[in-house]
């Protein structure tokens, strides 16, 4: 640790003794440190697409004038980058709503189950897509719980979308939520969604870090599938204003368990 020290003479006659005043710097250091870094994060992170843009403007202005096919293929880029940009910024806005509201518990009676079919519903297209075969069970009847509709349908949202993104297409995506009358992380009723891949999984060495803003186990592959590197921090947050749990399992190339437990009301 580190400490503010104020040392001062006592007496006019000057070094009798001295007042020492210990404050813990530690902390204030720490989240001025985080929060520099933040901002480099984020610089960075909108100055790839940005200087993308402007580098793909002078090109049209200039030699690809009168040709049409590569001004065909540059503008396809530029929307490319342009929705990478959109997205950081929808993610950043939600980040920065979700951590002012963490400590304000929910208190509105939601439907989780009936959140994740929808969810599950909504990405059926990008699994499609993706070639994933996804398959939901368990969330047939209604479960409740005290919940923000929208925060919830995000945080599975996420977790759905990384499993499709990361989950290695031609795989089956497993969609599962179970009951149990004594969760034992609250020590009563609660609920647990599975989100299980059999991809790529990771090097469990990354857990830890992967909440934290920006952290990729391989960045140059989030860029390629157009993550912002937030989404886990967004489900962090979000499952804590719960007063619920994260809990993340993977083995590299057996796949990746993303689970939320969440308290039933
Ligand atoms: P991103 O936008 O990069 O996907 P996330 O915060 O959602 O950001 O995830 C952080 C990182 O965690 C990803 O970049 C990826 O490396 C890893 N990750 C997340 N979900 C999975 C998964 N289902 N399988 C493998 N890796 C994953």
């Amino acid at each position: 640790a580190t400490y503010d020290v104020i040392a001062s003479p006592l007496g006019s006659d000057g070094g009798q003794g001295v007042v020492v005043v210990f404050t813990d710097i530690t902390e204030r250091e720490q989240m001025g440190q985080i929060r520099r870094d933040f901002v480099a994060n984020v610089s960075h992170e909108l100055k790839t697409p940005l200087t993308a843009l402007l580098g793909f403007i002078e090109t049209l202005k200039g030699p690809a004038r009168e040709d049409a096919a590569a001004r065909e293929r540059f503008l396809e880029i530029m929307g490319r980058e342009a929705e990478r940009m959109n997205r950081l910024v929808s993610d950043l806005l939600s980040l920065s709503r979700v951590e002012a509201e963490e400590r304000m518990r929910p208190e509105k009676r939601v439907d989780v189950a009936a959140l994740l079919r929808s969810s599950v519903q909504a990405l059926r297209p990008l699994a499609v897509d993706s070639r994933v075969e996804m398959v939901l069970e368990g969330a047939e009847g209604a479960v409740h719980v005290l919940g923000d509709a929208d925060q919830l349908t995000q945080v599975f949202h996420n977790l759905i979308e990384n499993g499709i993104k990361y989950g290695g297409t031609g795989g089956v995506l497993r969609v599962e939520m179970t009951e149990s009358p004594r969760e034992l992380a609250f020590r009563g009723p609660g609920v647990r969604i599975d989100v299980i891949d059999r991809g790529e999984g990771f090097d469990p060495v990354h857990i830890p870090r992967l909440t934290e803003r920006f952290y990729r186990v391989d960045s140059h592959r989030s860029r390629e599938m157009g993550g912002t590197g937030l989404g886990l921090a967004i489900v962090k947050h979000i499952v804590n204003r719960h007063r619920g749990r994260f809990r993340i399992d993977s083995e590299p190339g057996k796949g990746s368990t993303f689970s939320v437990m969440l308290p039933v009301a």
